[in-house]
């Protein structure tokens, strides 16, 4: 995985850092999946536009990738890092809270790793 540069220290607890890091956010394809709750926050067109059904069994929905990133994270402005997702944003991207250890790994490694635990069950019906 290619990193982005890494960035020392801890972020401000509120969020504030997090559209000049955007270093969660760098992560392999069929990473961040969406369940129900996601899927009617999002809402269509932006499934459609964000997201793919994984075809190979459970057939989990996931957020599109561009390289090595997530397709939503909008690198146009360098050093800009801002999600086109974010009022809608699922809750596996939520979970990656500022100052938390998933947070803290992914600014150390230029990328998510692999202390942040995603929920891989489906919401009850
Ligand atoms: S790694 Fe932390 S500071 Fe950086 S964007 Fe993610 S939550 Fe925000
Ligand atoms: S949806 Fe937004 S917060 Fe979630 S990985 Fe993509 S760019 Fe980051």
């Amino acid at each position: 995985m290619t990193a982005i540069t890494a960035i020392q220290g801890e972020p401000d607890p509120t969020g504030s850092d997090c559209v000049s890091c955007g270093q969660c956010c760098f992560h392999g394809p069929n990473t961040v999946h969406l369940l129900e709750p996601d899927e009617a926050r999002m809402g269509e067109p932006l499934l459609t536009t964000w997201t793919f059904l994984d075809s190979r069994p459970p057939r989990w929905r996931f957020l599109k990738n561009t390289g090595e990133r997530c397709a939503a994270l909008d690198t146009t402005t360098p050093g800009q890092f801002p999600c086109a997702l974010y009022e809608v944003r699922p809750d596996d991207c939520r979970i990656v809270e500022p100052g938390s250890p998933a947070c803290l790994e992914a600014r150390r490694l230029g990328h998510l790793g692999k202390s942040v635990l995603f929920l891989r069950v489906q919401s009850s019906p």
